[in-house]
């Protein structure tokens, strides 16, 4: 099956409002005869009206980095579903390594949050992977199994269609070490097999699996000619408008 290429943009704490604007401008006009791979950008919260504004009737489409699972409440500091809507977002990244080691997010907080996009109209790119230490020892697909099972508990495939799965080894994030394309391949078709056994055949072809760990313009071709590597999640290389361009516009023809 044929699925539309995804490369995303991971601006994790950095550039304020401004920045963001000038670099997703770019970005936009870079790729305005784009056609053919879905770009998204996930700016700082306070950024997303600016750059969905700035993006609006182009490719390059917006994303959160994070949001609450409850809709509404007193949880200062959170933000829900419907207020990224508002703010101008179409996807969400959810458990992302960084929220899961520095915030503590377990994976039961995940499978909420997954369930908050969904009801809020949002689409969740749901990031799992393994740490070193876990593939050291020989852990790395029961950990993706139980992120993948307990992240995604109780929905049924029909919920699922827009969900995006990123697969990010914790030791290629912001190292400069990608994991290999052997690896990587073995990794995707692993978890193609993985949705299949949880949910069905039609749903785990149909969902985009991403690859994301120190992806560059050096490495993006290599990625893209996987079989079930769909797009890429881009942190460190896709602040730079240039760079990410590069990314962008992989070499699509091999
Ligand atoms: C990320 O944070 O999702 C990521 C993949 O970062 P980097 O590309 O910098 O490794």
């Amino acid at each position: 099956m044929k699925r539309m290429p995804m490369i995303a943009g991971n601006w994790k704490m950095f550039k304020t409002g401004p920045q963001a604007v000038d670099t997703a401008a770019q970005v936009s006009a870079a790729c305005r005869d784009v056609t053919d791979v879905q770009i998204m950008i996930a700016p700082a919260f306070v950024s997303l009206p600016l750059v969905a504004a700035t993006v609006k009737d182009t490719p390059v489409c917006v994303g959160a980095q994070n949001l609450h699972f409850e809709a509404q409440g007193a949880f200062t500091g959170e933000i829900s579903a419907d207020m990224l809507i508002a703010a101008g977002a179409e996807y969400v990244i959810i458990g992302h390594s960084e929220r899961r080691q520095y915030f503590f997010e377990t994976d039961e907080m995940v499978c909420r949050k997954i369930s908050a996009a969904l009801s809020g109209g949002l689409k969740p790119i749901l990031c799992i992977g393994e740490t070193e230490t876990q593939r050291d020892r020989g852990e790395t697909f029961l950990t993706l199994d139980k992120q993948v099972s307990d992240g995604l508990q109780g929905f049924g495939p029909e919920e699922l269609q827009d969900l995006v799965l990123a697969y990010e080894p914790v030791w290629a994030i912001g190292t400069g070490k990608s994991a290999s394309a052997q690896q990587v391949e073995e990794v995707h078709q692993y978890l193609r097999s993985l949705l299949e056994k949880q949910f069905s055949f039609d749903l785990a072809q149909a969902i985009r699996v991403l690859y994301g760990g120190s992806v560059k313009p050096e490495n993006i071709n290599e990625l893209m000619r996987i079989t079930d590597v769909d797009g890429a999640l881009v942190g460190g290389a896709s602040l730079d408008a240039d760079t990410f361009t590069k990314i962008i516009k992989f070499d699509n023809t091999l």
